[in-house]
């Protein structure tokens, strides 16, 4: 029986490749029915994935959660537990506390406005109007 090379279209990256007389012959011998469905390079991508399932992200040492970016502060690369969104500043953890204390600052602020407001019309109420209607009721009693 003669072997001939045969072109195989791949199933994966649709490329054609060698189906050699040498690998048909190999086929035989192990009694392969089917005919190889993928080139060498898709093939050793494939098996590369089933020895390391966790394979993709989580090698690069990320979780499936964090997300590689850069900071809009400091602009350097930082990784977030979230996806973040398009044009919404994203912060590394340093400028993150950096930032914490400026709202400190404002909340503190925020009081002391609330303070004033709250102690102003106090200040308008207590001498005049009141005063004089209990003296006007105990002028009419
Ligand atoms: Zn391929
Ligand atoms: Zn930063």
């Amino acid at each position: 029986m003669e072997f001939l090379d045969r072109l195989l279209t791949c199933a994966d990256c649709g490329g054609e490749f060698i189906f050699t007389a040498g690998e048909q012959l190999f086929f035989l011998d192990k009694q392969f029915k089917n005919d190889p469905k993928r080139c060498k390079p898709c093939k050793s991508r494939r098996s590369a994935q089933t020895a390391n399932p966790t394979g993709g992200p989580a090698a690069a040492g990320i979780s499936r959660t964090e997300t590689r970016t850069e900071c809009s502060e400091c602009g350097v690369t930082t990784t977030v537990p979230f996806k973040p969104t398009q044009g919404r500043p994203v912060l590394c953890r340093q400028c993150f506390k950096n930032k914490r204390p400026t709202s400190e600052v404002v909340a503190a602020t925020v009081s002391a406005v609330a303070e004033i407001v709250s102690s102003a019309p106090a200040a308008e109420h207590a001498p005049g109007s009141a005063d004089l209607g209990v003296t006007a009721h105990s002028a009419l009693a």
